[in-house]
Order: C-alpha cells, then structure tokens, then sequence
C-alpha cells in the first residue's frame, strides 16, 4: 500500500485560493484503505471547504486514480458537468494519482490534499512502516524476505555494520537492526548458508528517475 497523510487544511486552502468552485476526487484504493482520501474523508474535506465558503460542485472516488483509463472515464464522461462547473480539482491521492488526474484531459488546476510518504506493510489500520523503495533489483530471495535496501538506513547487502548493539540498529535505536532480523529469519528457515555468499553492489540505475515501463502487448495463441 502507498501511505499517504493528509496536509494540513490551511495548506489545502492556500492553494485553493482564488478558486471557489471545487470538484474533490478521492481514491478508492490506498487513500480509501488508509483513511485519508475514501468517501468519508472527501465527505468531510467538502464540508470543511464548504464552511469555508467554497462551492462543491461535485465529488467521486476513483477506484484507481492513477490508472488514467479509469480517472478519464469518471472526469471527462461521468462527472464531466461537474467538472466543467469548477474552477480547480483536489485529488486526495497519492501524488500519482494527483499527476494522472491532471493529465487525464481535464483542462483545470489540479491541486493535492495529501502527502505521499512510502510503500508499506500494514499492521493495523493505524500502524504501517516502509517495506520497499522500489529499487528495481529485488534482493529478497536470499534476505529471507526482509529487505535490508529500505530497512537498513544504510542499505547494506552482505550482513549488518560495526554498529549494531544488542540487536538495535546504530541508527535508530528503536528499531530492530535489519541484519539481525535478515539472520534470526534465515536461521529459522534453515536458510543460514545463504549469508555465506557475496553479494556483489546494487545496480542503483535502475533507481534513475523517471522509470518507465511498456509492456509488449500479449501475442495471441
Ligand atoms: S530489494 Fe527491497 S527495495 Fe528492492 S524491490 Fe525488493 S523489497 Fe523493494
Ligand atoms: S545497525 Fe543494522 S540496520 Fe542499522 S545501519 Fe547498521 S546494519 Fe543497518
């Protein structure tokens, strides 16, 4: 899951200023299992603006924002009135979300509601933590399934610094020392030998931004 936090309301409404009709879309996905950008959450944020003497022209929560097929559908055919009659749109999404919305054809000021913080485990519905950077070069067939590239602060590959202390990271003595979790993990599986081997340096081009991807179209049996 994207964890997402929402700013804070006086930053949503500075960068509303000068617009007075709005049109809220939120994400039926991430935001909606995180709270901060479902239905309830665009319910409330409208009556907040409303307060505020801002004019909803109309809301809906995209199932996927980012997925431009299904943010076009909503904003240029369904809600297309409604998106006509605003000034701007607030997308409480991720910041891909925000970014497909606003290339998605709508010809309007698109402004964001949340920050986008990482890519998570989550626990609970109020406890996450980052389990992945995305670095292209996924390590977690010899980690034991535990990522020391997000974990570790330094992002070591082949066993933990000088630094750790009784099983604490150096870094952050409240957290768990990802190489001790990694070998306690290993140790369990039986898996211990796989510490044995040298892993040789990330490829961390493949953490070039932008990424892109075009998958080959599926050939037909
Ligand atoms: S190694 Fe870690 S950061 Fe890279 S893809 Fe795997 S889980 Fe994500
Ligand atoms: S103590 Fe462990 S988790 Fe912390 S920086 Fe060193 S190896 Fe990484």
């Amino acid at each position: 899951m994207i964890v997402t936090e929402q700013k804070k309301f006086e930053e949503v409404l500075d960068s509303l200023e000068g617009h007075n009709k709005i049109f809220i879309v939120g994400c039926g996905s991430c935001a909606t299992a995180w709270h901060t950008g479902g239905e309830t959450e665009v319910k409330e944020m409208a009556a907040r603006l409303e307060d505020q003497g801002k004019q909803i022209t109309g809301w809906v929560v995209v199932d996927e924002p980012c997925d431009e097929r299904k943010s076009k559908k909503e904003l240029s055919r369904t809600y297309r009135q409604q998106v006509a009659d605003s000034d701007a749109l607030l997308v409480m999404s991720c910041g891909a979300g925000v970014q497909t919305v606003a290339l998605s054809g709508v010809n309007k000021p698109v402004y964001p509601a949340l920050n986008s913080l990482y890519l998570a485990r989550v626990e609970r519905l109020s406890k996450s933590d980052e389990r992945c950077i995305l670095c292209g070069d996924c390590v977690l067939a010899w980690t034991g399934g535990i990522c020391p590239v997000t974990i570790c602060p330094k992002g070591l590959l082949n066993g933990p610094c000088g630094g750790s202390q009784d099983g604490r990271c150096e870094v952050d003595a409240t957290k768990e020392c990802a190489w001790v979790a990694i070998y306690e993990r290993l140790q369990a599986l039986g898996q211990e030998e796989k510490l044995l081997v040298y892993r040789s340096p990330k490829n961390y081009s493949k953490m070039i931004h932008p990424r892109r991807v075009e998958k080959k179209a599926a050939v037909p049996a």
